[in-house]
């Protein structure tokens, strides 16, 4: 069978190539020459990239190289359609790294490599796919009930049918997506570039921006799910209440309830939570806004029905959702006031709202290989530099400002790039320059459009306190009265209270959130002791604040909780759950690691990474690699297998 990344046979004219060449990364398709010509010296000339700044696809290359390298293309490709687009032969280990070497231009350190090409799929082979092997009858003895059909779920859903396990997703809303069904605020995009934010089996040569808007998000979730025949599996508008553990039966006890409100109990062998960390939105309690005399909503429950056109819009909160709201509605209301009670550092991405080119879509679908190296492209920039950024240098002097030396080059990188867009206001900048170190709580992608808006006339900043709220008006601690028609809480979602509001309760009747407190944990993100076949996906300490990308470490987490199920059914077991003291280490070495970095600093005051007390459980403070490496096979010294 033909490697499914190896291009789509064309007839595109020479023409018709020349204008799409125009369009696309110059790096990465000379990486697809290569193997379209099997000819290496391609990239041991000349033309190759001076360097590579994130989200700078195009690599600094000369503009002069540029139309070097779109000629030799213009030849190679037109052989490689006349020979009517052959299957690419084989490239050696070695001739790969120095591709991904030369791409990056950097040496890509021999540990990353596996992960690396397992991501890029050269070989067409999907890897993290785990076959069963045990018969059909006792692997159908064995069903699992997944939690959610989110990206993680969906995944669930995709492994065990591919495994042949029987399963039901229990899905709350009435379709596919989780965050990307549940947000559809103006201007909801992600911001993971999408020919990475996609499944690694799954690339699309159709996203119509790099950063996809939440429709297109969806429905690419919506059309890889009817791709694997996942839907019926799924039941829709059905809420998990909770789950117990019946530990003679080796079975769990899954309560939901439905739209119309009547209670099933469903039995499985093991459970799969894949509830997510921002699902449950957070509205804070302000005195008085009870008595808010028009709508009034959450971003993630965004009401279509209110008409914002020449109305005054407060919202309160401005992290990732605010920040993308407030450009996209500014245009539209009378009037916007933003409460925001921290400044947020931003990255400068000027790709961030950036259509894909019909160019780029042509290549991504016919130029072998194209989509994948463009892939690792993506991937390479947020893949462990920033946790070494995030590193705190015990002895750099002034730890409110920075915490290291690279983190201040940073904090001046990113303090430039505001100051440039709001021109000589310093008013204004005192309220947009974050107080404290950069990359401190989660950065955002920014174009210039946030500021942009701050500078419009019918847009207000406000960083002072909401004292409270009246039936037409948010007043701050200073007494100011900002006076308001429609109220819009961007702030955020109960990120701390894993699996909340669900009641699931293990061994001997320990339930999971009087266990947890305010310090949720599990063994790799994944199992906790004494809760047996319960499976975590995107659990405690997996949430990524600096890189990679959550369906990455959703892959890694599927292909480990199915080679569980694997030993289970296999084995003939009853149930497996981790040590304790395996789950204990764990833990306390998460915990060391995580007060070495940045996110944990005092001067970080707010931020939805830390508990009540200031403490962080729900990030990874661990490089992709390790976590790959830690994921790809579990130990089974590492459980008690019953
Ligand atoms: P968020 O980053 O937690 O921001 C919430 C905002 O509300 C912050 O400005 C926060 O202020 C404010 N807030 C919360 N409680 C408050 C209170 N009691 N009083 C005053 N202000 C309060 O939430 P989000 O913007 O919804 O984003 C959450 C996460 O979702 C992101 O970090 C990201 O992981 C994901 N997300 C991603 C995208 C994307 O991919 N582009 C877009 C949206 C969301 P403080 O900063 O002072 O806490």
């Amino acid at each position: 069978m033909r490697n499914p990344h190896a291009g789509v046979p064309f007839d595109t004219s020479d023409e018709d190539i020349a204008e799409a060449l125009l369009d696309v990364s110059i790096p990465t398709l000379m990486l697809s020459l290569v193997h379209m010509s099997g000819d290496p010296d391609l990239i041991r000339g000349r033309l190759k990239p001076a360097g590579l700044f994130l989200n700078e696809v195009q690599g600094y290359m000369s503009e002069e190289d540029k139309a070097a390298v779109r000629s030799l293309a213009l030849e190679i490709i037109g052989s490689y359609r006349d020979r009517g687009c052959p299957e690419p032969e084989p490239i050696s280990a070695d001739l790969l790294h120095e591709m991904m070497n030369w791409l990056v231009c950097e040496d890509v350190p021999d540990e990353y490599v596996p992960m690396l090409m397992e991501e890029m799929e050269l070989d067409g082979a999907d890897v993290r796919r785990v076959d069963l092997t045990a018969d059909t009858e006792t692997r159908e003895a064995f069903p699992v009930v997944v939690i959610g059909c989110g990206q993680s779920g969906l995944l669930a859903g995709i492994r065990l049918a591919e495994a042949g396990i029987p399963f039901t997703i229990v899905e709350k809303n009435a379709g596919v997506g989780g965050t990307w069904w549940e947000n559809t605020y103006p201007g909801a995009r992600v911001d993971v570039g999408n020919h990475f934010y996609c499944y690694s089996f799954e690339p699309s040569d159709a996203w119509t921006e790099f950063f996809a808007q939440q429709p297109e998000l969806q429905s690419y979730f919506q059309t890889v799910m009817d791709r694997h025949g996942i839907g019926p599996h799924v039941r829709w508008e059905t809420e998990v209440l909770g789950a117990t553990w019946d530990d003679e039966a080796g079975t769990w006890s899954v309560r939901t309830r439905g739209a119309d409100g009547s209670e099933t109990t469903l039995v499985a062998r093991a459970v799969i939570s894949a509830v997510g960390q921002l699902n449950r939105p957070n509205t804070p309690e302000i005195a008085g806004q009870e008595t808010f005399a028009g709508p009034a909503f959450h971003s993630a429950r965004w009401d279509h029905d209110v008409d914002l056109a020449g109305r005054r819009v407060a919202m309160i909160g401005a992290g990732a959702s605010g920040f993308q709201i407030a450009p996209t509605i500014a245009g539209e209301v009378g009037h916007l006031t933003v409460f925001q009670r921290t400044a947020q550092w931003m990255f400068p991405n000027p790709n961030y709202h950036e259509a894909v080119g019909p160019g780029v879509r042509w290549a991504l679908r016919h130029l072998p290989f194209y989509g994948r190296w463009y892939r690792f492209l993506i991937l390479w920039p947020g893949c462990d530099k920033g946790l070494e950024a995030a590193r705190v240098d015990p002895d750099y002097p002034d730890q409110q400002r920075a915490i290291s030396e690279m983190n201040e080059f940073t904090r001046q990188m990113f303090t430039d790039w505001i100051t440039s867009q709001i021109g000589d206001d310093p008013d204004l900048a005192a309220k947009v320059v974050p107080d404290y170190p950069a990359t401190g709580k989660r950065t955002l992608q920014d174009n210039g459009s946030w500021l942009r808006t701050l500078t419009r006339d019918n847009v207000d900043l406000v960083r002072t306190g909401i004292d409270h709220i009246e039936a037409d008006a948010v007043v701050t601690e200073d007494g100011e009265r900002y006076p308001a028609d429609i109220l819009v809480y961007a702030t955020g979602f109960h990120a701390n209270r894993v699996l909340w509001p669900m009641e699931i309760t293990g061994r001997d009747g320990v339930d999971l959130r009087s266990l947890w407190g305010e310090r949720p944990a599990a063994y790799l993100g994944i199992t906790v002791p004494g809760f047996p076949n319960f499976f975590c996906m995107y659990g405690p300490g997996t949430n990524l604040a600096h890189g990679g990308s959550l369906i990455f470490h959703s892959e890694c987490q599927m292909r480990y909780i199915t080679q569980c199920i694997e030993a289970l059914v296999a084995g003939g077991h009853r149930s497996m759950e981790p040590r304790q003291e395996r789950y204990d280490d764990w833990h306390e070495r998460s915990q060391q690691e995580l007060k070495t970095l940045v996110w944990s600093q005092p001067s970080v005051k707010h931020s939805f990474f830390k508990n009540a007390y200031g403490e962080i459980h729900v990030l990874s403070p661990w490089r992709l690699v390790d976590y790959w490496e830690w994921t790809r096979h579990p130990e089974m010294d590492d459980f008690v297998v019953r």
